[in-house]
């Protein structure tokens, strides 16, 4: 499979697909009607079914920059059984993908953490649930595993306990700073320590949304919301809008942790016109 690639100043990211799912719009986001695919048919078509279905892609993006390899979202994984499960020829995909494999993997990110990108942090061996990037260490914002508390069963026991046992996890701020190229942001809302990703170096920007978006139709209407996952909808309605208003017309690729190819584009425009602008593959 030919990854998607693209080159931010001195880093380089590479998106790397576990699967695309068409999702009934109403599960994921309410409100979303025939009406608004056939005002907007001209540039939404990429990301939606014939028969109206979002296409949901669940991938990660490796982000190598000259001090650090991060993998941003672990995916669905398969086991245990999640909706939008993948299945391990995924890891081999990624490992493919790194130049030096999964050991080489130095910083895992979870930009929340919601059943479908975490679920590659552990794999199944003999039985037991072991980290699936070793020489890593995983950052959780620490509000969010605050927010997951004794709750949330099915994601914290395969996927967050085991990394916490073995002490690999460094608790982080929503505003932390990983490299000279690569920080945190705080996009609360979908989840209570939900963070995007800003990438900066010689002077090219871009942005991994996380679940801010789920759709490039919302860029155009950002109060549709993925009422039913949101944590705090109005919030992540607002965080949406900010969101979008500050990357309006600017130089900063958004780069989109569920959208299918082309993946990455500009937001450019205002009001019901504003769109989602691709950018093609370099
Ligand atoms: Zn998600």
């Amino acid at each position: 499979m030919e990854h998607l690639t693209w080159q931010v100043g001195d880093v380089h990211i590479t998106r790397v697909e576990e699967r695309i799912h068409g999702v009934v719009r109403d599960t994921l986001v309410p409100g979303i009607t025939d009406e608004h695919l056939a005002e907007h048919a001209d540039w939404v078509s990429p990301f939606f079914s014939r028969s109206g279905r979002l296409l949901l892609s669940v991938h990660t993006f490796v982000v190598r920059d000259p001090e650090r390899t991060i993998v941003v979202d672990t995916c669905a994984g398969s086991d245990p059984p999640r909706p939008l499960a993948g299945d391990s020829a995924f890891l081999e995909r990624l490992d493919a993908a790194i130049v030096g494999g999964i050991d080489a993997v130095d910083t895992v990110l979870c930009t929340h953490l919601h059943f479908d990108h975490v679920g590659w942090n552990t794999r199944l061996v003999g039985g037991r649930r072991i980290p699936t990037f070793s020489n890593a260490r995983y950052l959780f914002a620490r509000v969010e595993l605050e927010a997951l508390g004794d709750g949330h069963a099915s994601v914290r026991e395969p996927s967050v306990d085991p990394i916490l046992e073995a002490g690999l996890a460094d608790l982080v701020e929503t505003d932390h700073v990983l490299t000279p190229h690569v920080r945190l942001i705080p996009t609360p809302g979908h989840t209570p320590g939900h963070v995007s990703v800003e990438i900066e170096s010689c002077a090219e920007r871009a942005t991994i949304t996380g679940d801010v978006l789920h759709s490039p139709l919302q860029v155009a209407l950002p109060d549709l919301t993925a009422s039913a996952f949101d944590a705090d909808p109005a919030a992540a309605t607002g965080t949406r809008k900010r969101f979008l208003d500050a990357r309006a017309d600017d130089d900063r690729l958004l780069l989109g942790t569920h959208f299918p190819p082309p993946t990455a584009g500009y937001v450019r425009g205002a009001g019901r016109t504003r769109r989602f602008v691709p950018k093609v593959e370099r």
